[in-house]
């Protein structure tokens, strides 16, 4: 497939914003070129140059972990600015449309809505599978990305790689395939399928297994001529020093990563095995991801008496196909101890 084909027209032509850290990428000398503070920030901090735009270290490093070629990456100021700029880039506004499946992640379908792209929505299935075929049925010679959610959030499970496979297949067009929860999960991820399929971008982010929430910072996996694209569409310094210090340190400790990701996968299974036990609960759906999404009788009520103790989690419950869900980040032994108690006195009087 030919991505200028899919590119908006205008962005062909464009002449990026060339930044002072562009035009001379030597690391040493004298910088009298981009207006900063020469004698550092007050505090003792040491912020006063721009970082890198291109974030060539942090992408070394990630390169190396993921076993993908620095070409193929983008990081953006969390993975939100990379759905966004991909609709920016494929969506002419008021014209084409993005496919989504819901109940998913909100955001594709904030930032269609703020971008002026309208959506085709395909629901899953009451088992929370997806239909590829109703899927390839439903869109239209318009839709220019579909975005998966695999492992999908409310929801926690996977869509299996071979369907996914079949839709990149079928659609001539961009396939997001977000998987934030991709650690948390046995599945594969499909950046094995980055080789085959010129049209795939897998969405990561250091948000959740990584524990950077507050850093902001997400990647997406494509072919040169997407990555390329989204690099010359960006603000220029789009992923701040100080993000780009700390990721480049903590990245260091893969290990100490797997060990936290195994801890929560065991606190999710018993806490999982605990709800099954509880009162007035209908359902603790399977989850490859770091919640659990759980069906309860008068979801909203139980969900406003945790809040009145100060135990916040999500509700679900209004949302197509999670009627009555709650969904619960697991937290740590003592956090899920605090819910364990709070949630059997409430199920218990209802
Ligand atoms: C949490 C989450 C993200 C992460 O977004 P960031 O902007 O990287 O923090 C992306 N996609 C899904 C489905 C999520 O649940």
């Amino acid at each position: 497939m030919d991505i200028r084909d899919l590119i908006r027209p205008h962005l062909l032509h464009l002449k990026p914003y060339s930044s002072a850290r562009d035009e001379y990428t030597g690391k040493s000398g004298v910088f009298l070129d981009a207006n900063e503070n020469p004698f550092g920030t007050p505090g003792g901090y040491s912020y006063h140059r721009y970082p890198d735009p291109y974030q060539s270290a942090l992408k070394e490093k990630i390169s190396k972990i993921k076993d993908i070629a620095v070409g193929n990456i983008f990081l953006g100021n969390g993975s939100d600015e990379a759905i966004d700029l991909l609709i920016r880039a494929f969506c002419e506004p008021n014209h084409h449309n993005v496919c989504i499946t819901p109940p998913t992640y909100g955001m594709y379908e904030v930032s269609a809505e703020i971008n002026n792209v309208s959506i085709t929505r395909v629901n899953l299935q009451d088992d929370f599978s997806l239909d590829s075929d109703v899927l390839l049925q439903s869109i239209n010679a318009h839709t220019r990305i579909i975005f998966l959610c695999s492992p999908n959030n409310p929801t926690g499970n996977s869509l299996p790689v071979q369907e996914v496979i079949k839709i990149l297949k079928e659609f001539k067009g961009i396939v997001v395939v977000d998987e934030a929860y991709i650690d948390f999960s046995l599945q594969d991820s499909m950046l094995s399928q980055l080789q085959d399929f010129n049209n795939l971008v897998v969405i990561q982010t250091l948000s959740k297994a990584w524990g950077m929430a507050g850093l902001r910072l997400g990647m997406a996996f494509a072919s040169a001529d997407i990555i390329n694209l989204l690099n010359r569409i960006k603000p220029p310094y789009n992923i701040n020093e100080a993000t780009q210090k700390i990721a480049l340190e903590a990245l260091d400790h893969v290990a100490e990563k797997e060990k936290l990701v195994t801890e929560i996968f065991a606190l999710r299974e018993e806490f999982g095995l605990k709800l099954q036990t509880m009162p007035h609960v209908h359902n603790v759906y399977p989850s490859d991801a770091n919640f659990l999404l759980v069906k309860v009788s008068d979801a909203r009520q139980v969900y406003q008496k945790l809040i009145e103790q100060q135990i916040i989690i999500r509700d679900r419950s209004k949302v197509q196909l999670c009627e009555g869900c709650l969904r619960i980040s697991i937290g740590t032994p003592d956090e899920m101890a605090i819910l364990e108690k709070a949630l059997l006195e409430i199920l218990s009087m209802l």
